[in-house]
C-alpha cells in the first residue's frame, strides 16, 4: 500500500488523539490574538480556512502569501492551507514593500494575509485578495468550521509543492524554494525523531515561522500534540519568563537567540533570580557554526541540552544533527563542546559527501524540487543526483561535517541569510560609487555583520553614514552595511572577478572558520 505523505497528516493525527490539549498559545496583548487554542479547534480552524478560500474561489495549487511575525493564525495556516492543496508563501516580515511585492508577483499569490503591524508599511502591495489579520478582516478566514462541513475535495499528492519559501542565496532576487508535502513529511518526522519530541513536551516558538516552515518543527510537534507557545519578539528574559511559566522544554534558533538567553540569564544570577528549565529544555541550534563557548555556556549556565544541527532551507532543513551521544557522557566539558561545534553527522535518510573543491553536496529526500519558475537556477544546484549546498567544509574521522566556509556570496546575519549581490547592486546606484564589494565581517552579537568596501568615483564624495542610510532607504535594515570603509581599489583576478576571500582575510584573523 502507498499512502501519499502529506502534512495533513500531522494535524489530524494531533487532533484525534489530544482534542482537549492546548494547540497554540497565542502571543497575548496582540490585535486579534486568538489565546489559548486546542488541537480540536484548531483543525476546525484550519478547515475552515480551506472552507472560507473555496468560497474566494482560491483553487487549488493556487499561492497563499503571508507577511507575519510567529502567531497562532500562522500555525493554523500552515494546514489550512498546505493541507487542503493550496501553496503557502510565508515571506519575511522584515522585508520592505519592494521586497514583498517582488515575492508576491514572483510567486504568482492570489492571496496576501498581512500582519496589522505591517499593514500600513505594505500599503500598496497588491494582490487578487488582500486580507489583514486582525481579528476583524479576517475574522471569517479563521472561523471554526462545524464538524460536518468539508472543503473542496483536494486528492492527496505527496509531490505537490506544500509551500515556497523565498531565500537569499547568490542571486540579487531571493529564490521560491519548493518544498512538497513529501520534503516537509520526510523532514519532520527525521527531526522529531531524532530530537526525541515526544507528547510531554511543550514547545516555544522561538524560531521565525517563516523560516523554512520553523525547520518544519512545527509539524513534528503538531503530530504529537504539543502545546505550543508563540512569541513574536526575541527578548532573553522575556523567553526565560515564559519558559518557566509553560514549563517549555524544547525550542530552536540561531546562535543569536542563545547569545540573548545567555544574556538574561546572567542579569538573573546577579540578581540570585532562578533560571528555568534546567535539565528539562533542549535547544536546537542552526544558521552558523556556534562557538564551542557557548555550547559550554549553555549547558554548565543553563542545565539545558544543546542539539546542533545543519541545513537550508532548500533541504527542508534537516541534513545533519550533533546530539551528544553517550560516549561523550564522561569527557571533560570543554571537549564535549567542542566535539558538539561541529555540524554534525548525516541524519536518517541524507547522505554527505564533499567534492574535489570541499563543497559540501547532499542527497536526500529532504531535498527541494526546484526554484519555483526558475529551472536554469535549480539546475545549477541539483546535479547528478546531489544537491549543491553553496557550503565549504569537511568530514572529520568519525563522519562528523565540520562546515568552515561559504562558497555562495551569503552572510548570516542572526540567522538570516543576506545577499550580497543585492547590497552590491543597491550601493551601484548611489552616483558616487565606482565599486563596491560586500562581505560578512565576524560579530559578537550577530554572528557575522554586512561590511561594505567602496571605491568612490574621482570627483564625488561621500560618507560612510550617507551610504548606510541610502541602502536603509532601500532594503529591509537586516541586510544593510553595518559598517563602510573607503579603499583605493579592490583586490580582483586577472579577469576583473572580486577577490572576496582577500577582501575577507584581514578581518577573519584569528579564527579558525570563515563563517560565525
Ligand atoms: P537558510 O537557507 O536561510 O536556512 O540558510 C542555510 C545556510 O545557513 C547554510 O547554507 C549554511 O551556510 C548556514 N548554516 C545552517 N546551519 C549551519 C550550521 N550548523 N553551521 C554552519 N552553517 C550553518
Amino acid at each position: 500500500m502507498k499512502v501519499p505523505l502529506t502534512v495533513s497528516d500531522f494535524l489530524r493525527r494531533g487532533a484525534l488523539v489530544y482534542p482537549d490539549r492546548p494547540a497554540l498559545i497565542d502571543e497575548p496583548g496582540t490585535a486579534g490574538t486568538l489565546g489559548t487554542i486546542t488541537y480540536r479547534s484548531l483543525e476546525r480552524r484550519a478547515r475552515g480556512v480551506a472552507i472560507a478560500l473555496d468560497q474566494l474561489g482560491v483553487g487549488h495549487g493556487e499561492r497563499v502569501a503571508i507577511v507575519s511575525p510567529n502567531a497562532a493564525r500562522f500555525g493554523i495556516l500552515f494546514y489550512g492551507i498546505s493541507g487542503y492543496g493550496r501553496v503557502l508563501v510565508p515571506i519575511n516580515y522584515r522585508l520592505n514593500a519592494d521586497e514583498v511585492r517582488y515575492v508576491v508577483e514572483h510567486s504568482g499569490a492570489s492571496v496576501l494575509l498581512v500582519d496589522p503591524e505591517s499593514d500600513e508599511a505594505l500599503h500598496d502591495v497588491k494582490a487578487r485578495h488582500r486580507i489583514v489579520l486582525d481579528g476583524v478582516d479576517d475574522e471569517q478566514l479563521f472561523a471554526e468550521a462545524p464538524d460536518d462541513a468539508e472543503p473542496a475535495f483536494w486528492e492527496p499528492d505527496e509531490d505537490a509543492t506544500a509551500s515556497i519559501n523565498y531565500t537569499s542565496g547568490t542571486t540579487a532576487r531571493p529564490k521560491g524554494v519548493q518544498l512538497t508535502h513529501r520534503n516537509c513529511w520526510l523532514n519532520a518526522a527525521v527531526f522529531g525523531w531524532q530530537t526525541t519530541v515526544t507528547d510531554r513536551d511543550v514547545y516555544l516558538h522561538t524560531l521565525p515561522m517563516f523560516h523554512c516552515n520553523g525547520w518544519g518543527m512545527p509539524y513534528a510537534v503538531t503530530a504529537m500534540g504539543v502545546p505550543q507557545v508563540v512569541v513574536r519578539k526575541i527578548d532573553g528574559e522575556e523567553l526565560l519568563r515564559r519558559i518557566d511559566e509553560h514549563g517549555v522544554t524544547l525550542m530552536c534558533g540561531a546562535p543569536a537567540v542563545v547569545a540573548a538567553i545567555l544574556d538574561a540569564a546572567g542579569t538573573r544570577r546577579a540578581a540570585s533570580q532562578p533560571i528555568p528549565g534546567r535539565d528539562q529544555v533542549r535547544i536546537v541550534v542552526a544558521g552558523a557554526p556556534p562557538p564551542s563557548k557557548t555550547i559550554e555556556r549553555v549547558e554548565a549556565e543553563l542545565g539545558w541540552e544543546f542539539i546542533q544541527i545543519y541545513g537550508l532551507t532548500e533541504t527542508a532543513p534537516l541534513l545533519t544533527m550533533n546530539r551528544r551521544p553517550a560516549e561523550w557522557d564522561d569527557l571533560p566539558a570543554a571537549e564535549r563542546a567542542r566535539l558538539q561545534s561541529r555540524a554534525g553527522v548525516p541524519a536518517v535518510g541524507v547522505q554527505i559527501a564533499t567534492d574535489g573543491s570541499g563543497e559540501v553536496l547532499a542527497r536526500s529526500n529532504h531535498v527541494f524540487a526546484g526554484y519555483w519558475e526558475q529551472p536554469e537556477e535549480s539546475a545549477k544546484v541539483l546535479v547528478d543526483g546531489f544537491f549543491h549546498t553553496g557550503d565549504e567544509g569537511h568530514i572529520d574521522p568519525d563522519e562528523y561535517l565540520v562546515i568552515s566556509d561559504r562558497k555562495k556570496d551569503v552572510i548570516i546575519s542572526g540567522g538570516e541569510n543576506v545577499s550580497s549581490v543585492e547590497v552590491e547592486d543597491c550601493l551601484y546606484q548611489h552616483p558616487a560609487v565606482a565599486e563596491a564589494a560586500v562581505i560578512g565581517i565576524p560579530d559578537p552579537k550577530w554572528g557575522e555583520t554586512v561590511k561594505a568596501l567602496v571605491v568612490v568615483r574621482p570627483g564625488h564624495e561621500v560618507t560612510e553614514a550617507e551610504l548606510i542610510e541610502f541602502c536603509r532607504s532601500k532594503l529591509a535594515h537586516f541586510k544593510c552595511p553595518r559598517s563602510v570603509e573607503m579603499r583605493d581599489s579592490l583586490a580582483r583576478t586577472a579577469t576583473g572577478k572580486l577577490q572576496k576571500f582577500k577582501l575577507r582575510a584581514t578581518y577573519w584573523d584569528g579564527y579558525d572558520r570563515r563563517i560565525n
